[in-house]
């Protein structure tokens, strides 16, 4: 086992990856910008290491600063976290080249999943049901005209490398096509450094459903259920929750066993997530994250198991604690995410935290880098906390949910906390009935 990991991180997930650590008994390394130099993840990692300035380019991104904190600091392998450098495969080769641990897959998988096409062509011959769409990259507007025909509006054009919910326009007639098509591209190109696109059919009601799988790098892979994140704003989670409600325990032991085995397949090490679509009782994958998710939390809730310390585990070449068999669905688990935003408009809304109580009790967890008199940087994510509530079933979970976000505080900046106060107020959220453009219609309507 290591002695020393180093996380590539900032925020929340730091901490939750410090934590891991601490409990296995390995030492935590933090590395952070000048602009986090009194962040939490600075001041509960056993070390810390200054890399760069503020902007992330500079620091959570600085490959070689990175590099050298591990071996300044004597840290044998590099937690990822999301989000920076976590699907990045150049990334995974530099460190390896170093002698040093991804904690996370291979640099191959990474790249294969990270590009959507060459995911989707993947996934389709390992016999995972994939959105109707073009065969590969479209080349250019003629041929997608000609395929927004052949398949019927309305189609999504999709940049291969995007990600965030950026490269993504949709086309409800042929008149949308050019604006589409040529939007996306740019977007990928300026964004992600590639302008291929690819189309697929724009599905108008379904849930995000993904699946959560695991593996061990040698051919033994497991499937932790599904999550439903169809409340979503800009193609963004605000709210997700396991087990999915619209679900059958055979929907999801057919579809996670078709994932378990797809990822066994290709020997794939650690923790990753299979998207869907979900619509008419049919699942279309749409994409792989080849790390761990923001939403992570309800899948730990209700089996009751730690991705991370898992992770750290098959990183250090030791076997997974569990087995399909021992993974059995307990209760029910929501998280929302905290973001210091500014309703109705979402603006960023950085500041000075004046006061902050996380709420406690029974079947909660509050994931947060907060603290009374933190300054929250303008530079990065505005994702502050995740509230994650657990409950016997789900009504339990909504009313938990609703009596934590009431213990909530946080002072001195503007947050997304009374968003989900409203939605509780809500009877589709109630019912469970609702799917990926409920939340976007709910905002036009409410706010
Ligand atoms: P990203 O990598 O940017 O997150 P995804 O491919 O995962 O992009 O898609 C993000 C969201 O965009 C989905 O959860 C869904 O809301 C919407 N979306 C993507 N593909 C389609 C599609 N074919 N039809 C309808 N909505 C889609």
């Amino acid at each position: 086992m290591f002695d020393k990991i180093l996380i590539a991180n900032r925020g929340e997930i730091a901490l939750r990856v410090i934590r891991a650590c601490r409990e296995m008994g390995i030492k935590s390394v933090a590395v952070h910008s000048t602009a986090d130099a009194d962040a939490m993840h600075v001041r509960m990692a056993d070390e810390a290491i200054c890399i760069g300035p503020a902007p992330g380019t500079e620091s959570y991104l600085n490959v070689a600063a990175i590099i050298a904190a591990c071996e300044v600091t004597g840290a044998q392998a590099i937690h990822p976290g999301y989000g920076f450098l976590s699907e990045n495969a150049s990334f995974v080769q530099i460190i390896e080249d170093h002698g040093l641990t991804f904690i996370g897959p291979t640099a191959e998988h990474i790249r294969t999943m990270g590009d959507k096409i060459t995911a989707k062509d993947t996934m389709i011959k390992l016999g995972v049901p994939c959105v109707p769409g073009s065969e590969g990259g479209v080349p250019d507007l003629a041929a997608a005209k000609k395929l927004g025909a052949e398949m019927g509006y309305p189609v999504i054009i999709k940049a291969t490398a995007g990600g965030g919910g950026r490269g993504m326009k949709v086309a409800a007639t042929a008149a949308d096509m050019e604006s589409a098509f040529m939007t996306a591209r740019a977007e990928g190109k300026s964004n992600f450094g590639n302008d291929e696109v690819y189309i697929e059919k724009y599905l108008t009601t379904p849930r995000h459903i993904e699946i959560q799988v695991f593996g061990d790098g040698k051919g033994k892979a497991v499937h932790l259920g599904e999550r439903d994140c169809s409340l979503q704003r800009r193609h963004q989670k605000v709210f997700e929750e396991a087990p999915g409600p619209s679900i059958t325990p055979e929907e999801r032991a057919k579809i996670g066993k078709v994932c378990a085995d797809a990822v066994a397949k290709i020997n794939y090490i650690g923790a990753g997530t299979i998207e869907f679509l979900y619509e008419n009782g049919e699942f279309y994958f749409i994409e792989m994250n080849t790390r761990l998710q923001v939403e992570h939390p309800v899948t730990e809730a209700i089996f009751g198991v730690d991705l991370v310390r898992e992770q750290i585990l098959v990183a250090a070449g030791e076997s997974m604690t569990f087995g399909q068999d021992d993974l059995e669905i307990n209760g029910h688990s929501i998280e929302v995410r905290i973001n210091a935003e500014r309703l109705p408009n979402f603006a960023p809304c950085p500041g000075k935290i004046t006061a902050y109580h996380a709420p406690g009790g029974l079947g909660v967890r509050m994931d947060s880098a907060l603290y009374q008199g933190y300054s929250i940087p303008p530079y990065y994510d505005s994702l502050i906390g995740k509230l994650i509530v657990h409950g016997r079933d789900r009504a339990e979970a909504l009313a938990r949910l609703d009596r934590a976000l009431g213990e909530l505080i946080v002072d001195g900046i503007d947050t997304t906390t009374p968003l989900f106060h409203a939605l509780l107020q809500e009877k589709d959220i109630h019912t469970g009935e609702y799917n990926i453009h409920w939340l976007e219609k709910w905002l036009d309507a409410n706010m």
